[in-house]
């Protein structure tokens, strides 16, 4: 047995479900669009596929929010390990924040802190979770919702935004789809991948048709405040006195700090139906058994919250409206690219493909492949997304390099053009 022997097999493998779960992911998909560029092609890669703009000098972060970083660096208060919901400073902060713009007030109880808010839709479906349990999701969505379900076991089903209703929701679809075995819904608003801001009346009446069957509201409000058409934006939260809300958030998006990976899941439970339901000590255990997000970032955030000032954000909000703005207008010059609706919040906006106008493109995802090989560029083909033939167009860019690259997909169009 001088070397261990002869193995007769090895007894492990990687992890199928993952393969599975993975497969039709964002990140999948624009990597593959990214492996399509044309080396040779001396142009900027231009990437209207994913929402990150923050290489942009114009969408740089606020010099606040640095400067918290640094402090809560230097302080040396925050070298230690976090409690497992959170810091409590932390939570207080988005307490109070939040309740900013609810009709009463959030104690630091409510608020779990999370890393980014991929982390709190970890959290979310998997205190959820149990045999036989479904949950439904948007579409066309955010892919990550479903991925994630199929990692952890729980089943998925399909509810429409409707493009002809400015993307609201089917809630006759809804209540046909859930059974004694659903336990949730997911809404996302600000919308990715619509750009859709949904009216208090729609969001009230999401409310009352999840208490009429049973079921939570899981509110992915990531994009909160990114708003800029004629719908403000309501925390769903505000309807916690109707049923009970988990709210998901983070500071990737109204910071433009995604790498950051700070985020929050908040409880609205005014009648303590999801303390009596066990899923507030369900989080708890979760937390306990999963890492937190890095303590000095948590011991930045009362002050990033705090200092940074309405310029910083009405700045970043006058650039994503100039740019949805531009992103409509130059489509509406594209016959085989139609948008239903011009964007009112978020980064993104989907666009309906005439593959009848194009004289060699098969589908969406043909479309995609052939625009990063010719245009050096990428978009995101709607099958991602839920939605064929579809594309979602992320118009968060500097706006000079939206245009070129909006400029550059025109052209592709006109090249494989009847
Ligand atoms: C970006 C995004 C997330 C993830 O946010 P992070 O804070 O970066 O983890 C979650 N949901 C939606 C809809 C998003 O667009």
């Amino acid at each position: 047995m001088e070397n261990g022997g002869e193995t007769k097999e090895w007894r492990f493998k990687g992890n199928q479900t993952l393969t599975t779960a993975s497969g039709f992911t964002v990140r999948g998909v624009l990597n593959m669009l990214m492996e399509n560029l044309n080396p040779d092609d001396q142009r900027q890669v231009l990437r209207l596929g994913h929402g990150d703009p923050s290489s942009f000098p114009c969408f740089y972060t606020s010099p606040a929010a640095e400067d918290a970083i640094v402090d809560a660096l230097r302080s040396r208060q925050f070298n230690c390990y976090s409690s497992t919901v959170g810091i409590l400073p932390a939570r207080k902060a988005v307490a109070e924040y939040l309740s900013r713009h609810l009709p009463y007030t959030l104690t630091p109880d409510d608020v779990f802190l999370t890393i980014g808010c991929t982390h709190a839709i970890e959290v979310a479906l998997s205190v959820l979770t149990y045999p036989g349990a479904n949950i439904l999701l948007p579409c066309p969505g955010f892919p990550y919702y479903e991925a994630f379900s199929a990692y952890i076991g729980l089943q998925h089903r399909h509810f429409s935004l409707l493009p002809e209703k400015g993307w609201e929701v089917d809630l006759d679809a809804v209540e046909a789809l859930a059974d004694e075995n659903t336990v949730a819904m997911v809404l996302i608003n600000p919308g990715n991948p619509c750009g859709n801001v949904f009216t208090y009346k729609h969001l009230q009446k999401v409310a009352e048709t999840a208490k009429k069957l049973g079921i939570l509201v899981i509110a992915d409000e990531v994009y909160e405040h990114l708003t800029f058409g004629k719908n403000p934006f309501v925390p769903m939260g505000a309807f916690g006195n109707i049923t009970p809300i988990i709210t998901l958030g983070s500071i990737s998006k109204r910071w433009i700090v995604p790498g950051w990976r700070l985020g929050w899941l908040v409880t609205t439970d005014n009648q303590g139906i999801l303390q009596k339901s066990g899923l507030v000590e369900s989080i708890k255990s979760f937390l306990n058994i999963s890492s937190d997000p890095a303590t000095f970032i948590q011991g930045a955030l009362p002050q990033i919250i705090e200092k940074t000032n309405e310029d910083f954000f009405s700045k970043i909000i006058n650039t994503l409206c100039l740019d949805a703005n531009l992103c409509y207008e130059k489509l509406k010059e594209i016959p085989c690219i139609t948008c239903p609706s011009k964007p009112e919040g978020s980064m993104f906006v989907m666009a309906k493909l005439d593959l009848s106008l194009l004289r060699d493109i098969q589908d969406d995802l043909d479309f995609c492949l052939k625009l990063a090989k010719e245009e050096n560029m990428a978009i995101l083909p709607g099958v991602a997304v839920g939605m064929k033939n579809w594309l979602r167009i992320t118009f968060a860019l500097e706006p000079l390099a939206l245009e070129e690259g909006l400029e550059r997909l025109k052209a592709f169009c006109q090249r494989h053009g009847d």
